[in-house]
């Protein structure tokens, strides 16, 4: 592919144009700094209707609070939006080079990573069509709307076990251990003690809104489910600038220092790439450390 080569040099790239590349990008905004940001458009929340815990837009759509941001920074002059993805970044003459998918290349002095992760869901027949709907992972954005009502709890390995004891503070739990998860005996009296029914029966499937139907043909009627996804980085753009890496429970995130820069100088981070387990609320605060931070980098590195 022809790289297009036209002096479109900003101070700021910010990869990934969600809440956290746009609360990057409105700080370097504001600081008046030429500010490129690419976006994919496939935020992590687009199966949900509504999106919880944000004060000032509890329960709005995550499409419509998106939106909103992104008109706002747009609105600034200084800002080049592109709907694009980014294919490779690498060090340049003058800081950093990023191609797009479409074959454009930037210049930058700084990088902002604000691509998020993707969820990799457990293998169960009807769970990933009802991810967002009613299938869930994150108990503070989903679990107030069931009413105190009957939620499963689908263990994919220990972890589970934080989520069965967790949620029958949102309603009345089975926790369905399908082959992935055996309480010992002290977590399974904590469970008993708190009311959680636990389901050793396999999963066939999910059916309807949220029923469990298990392996032996009973099937068990929900409000809701949560289980635990597995992340991986939505890009490869940390990994190619050599950014230090960290393990987390879910799955690999970017180390950043408490300014939100990575092991790479130059090179911030924020959002769910950069944090053991995101929401909106915290893309958007990392999102305003990392703009800020990059800013300071241009005037005092
Ligand atoms: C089903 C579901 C429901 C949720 N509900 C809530 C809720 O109610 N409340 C809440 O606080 N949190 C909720 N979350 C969590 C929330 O979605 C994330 O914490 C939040 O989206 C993180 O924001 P972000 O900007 O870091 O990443 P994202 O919102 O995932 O955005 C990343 C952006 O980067 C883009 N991108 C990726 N790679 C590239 C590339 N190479 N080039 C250009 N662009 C790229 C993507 O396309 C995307 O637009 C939910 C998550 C899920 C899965």
């Amino acid at each position: 592919m022809t790289i297009e080569r036209q002096a479109r040099d900003a101070d700021v790239i910010v990869i990934g144009g969600s809440y956290a590349g746009q609360s990057a990008a409105m700080q370097l905004a504001r600081a008046r700094k030429r500010v490129v940001v690419m976006d994919a458009g496939l935020r992590r929340n687009r199966f949900a209707a509504s999106s919880h815990g944000l004060v000032g837009q509890d329960g709005r759509s995550p499409d419509a609070i998106a939106l909103d941001g992104r008109r706002q920074v747009e609105a600034y002059p200084n800002v080049e939006w592109w709907e694009d993805s980014a294919l490779r970044a690498r060090h340049g003459n003058q800081g950093f080079e990023v191609e797009s998918a479409s074959g454009r290349c930037f210049q930058a002095a700084t990088l902002v990573i604000a691509t998020g992760v993707v969820d990799e869901l457990p293998a169960i027949e009807g769970l990933e069509q009802r991810w967002g709907k009613s299938v869930f992972h994150c108990p503070y954005c989903h679990g107030y709307e069931l009413e105190q009502g009957r939620i499963g709890v689908i263990a994919v390995g220990p972890m589970s076990l934080h989520h069965a004891m967790m949620l029958p503070d949102w309603g009345d739990v089975t926790l369905f251990t399908n082959q992935a998860l055996q309480p010992g005996p002290d977590e399974h009296q904590v469970l008993i003690d708190k009311g959680v029914t636990i389901e050793p029966q396999g999963i066939k499937r999910i059916v309807d809104t949220a029923t469990v139907e298990l392996q032996d043909g009973r099937q068990i009627a929900l409000d809701g489910i949560f289980t635990v996804s597995r992340t991986r980085m939505a890009s490869p753009i940390a990994e190619q600038l050599g950014c230090v890496m960290e393990e987390g429970p879910m799955g690999p995130y970017i180390v950043t220092d408490e300014t939100k820069e990575t092991s790479v100088p130059g090179v911030f981070a924020c959002g769910d790439a950069a944090r053991m387990a995101g929401s909106v609320s915290f893309a958007l605060g990392d999102g305003a450390q990392a703009g800020i931070s990059a800013h300071r980098k241009l005037i005092f590195a």
